[in-house]
């Protein structure tokens, strides 16, 4: 029993590193100085049903994220989330009437 659980714990840190990995080389292709974590301390709070091995997860996610991107010059940093969906990704405007539906995103 306590070899399976550590073989799927290794299988698990593996899938995190690879995530990491894909995050810190697409800031790189795309010449980012800086990658954007939500804040997710509470996310098991916040996900009914979740897992305390999901915190974890993020956590160690976010540590190697922070660790890789340094080495090639970039910045980790948490922000609040709130309302980025209606954020421009081209110029930054911020404007709920950015966003009149799902879909549609014509910036102001
Ligand atoms: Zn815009």
């Amino acid at each position: 029993m306590r070899v399976v659980s550590r073989k799927k714990t290794g299988r698990f840190t593996v899938l995190v590193r690879e995530i990491a990995n894909g995050i810190v080389d697409e800031a790189d292709e795309r010449g980012c100085s800086h990658i954007a974590f939500e804040d997710l301390t509470d996310i098991s709070k916040r996900m009914a049903g979740a897992k305390r091995g999901l915190t974890w997860a993020f956590r160690h996610l976010h540590t190697i994220v922070a660790n890789k991107a340094e080495v090639r010059g970039a910045q980790v940093e948490q922000v609040n989330t709130a309302q980025t969906s209606q954020w421009c990704s081209t110029c930054g405007y911020p404007a709920a009437t950015n966003r009149p539906s799902q879909a549609r995103f014509p910036c102001l």
